[in-house]
């Protein structure tokens, strides 16, 4: 295992952290797709008919904490978000994929995770 998978920001599993428990199955969710790198459930409190977080299955606490050596798994969440929003039918219609960042932006769970958000007209700019 290299140094940068150890580190507290990227090891794989977080003990504490509650994407990193729906991930192990210790806490459940509605999930709508699950693969080797990414499991996608819906939102406990949904912003929208569709709100669905797109998730990572390595640990990694905020959009600042990715690099380079993340492109693979950022692209695999991006076409997945693109993937659900077209199942739920919004393909056409529109929608939006959000990502909070840290606390101005109101950033909650610290294991990155893509928002797709779809089903009524979304306002611009957002809160
Ligand atoms: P953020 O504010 O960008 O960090 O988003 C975190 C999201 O996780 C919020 O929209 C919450 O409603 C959602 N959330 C919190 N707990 C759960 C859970 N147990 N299952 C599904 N979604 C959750
Ligand atoms: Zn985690």
């Amino acid at each position: 295992m290299t140094q940068r998978s150890e580190s507290p920001v990227f090891s794989r599993s977080m003990g504490d952290c509650l994407f990193c428990k729906i991930i192990d199955k210790k806490i459940p969710a509605k999930v709508v797709h699950e693969d080797d790198q990414v499991i996608a459930f819906r939102d406990i409190n949904p912003q929208a008919p569709t709100h669905v977080l797109v998730v990572p299955k390595r640990h990694v606490a905020t959009l600042n904490d990715v690099t380079a050596a993340d492109h693979a798994m950022v692209g695999h969440m991006v076409t997945t978000a693109a993937a659900v929003a077209r199942s739920e039918g919004h393909a056409e219609a529109g929608w939006r994929a959000v990502w909070n960042v840290n606390a101005a932006a109101g950033q909650t769970v610290f294991h990155i995770h893509l928002h797709v958000l779809g089903g009524r007209a979304l306002g611009w700019p957002p809160g």
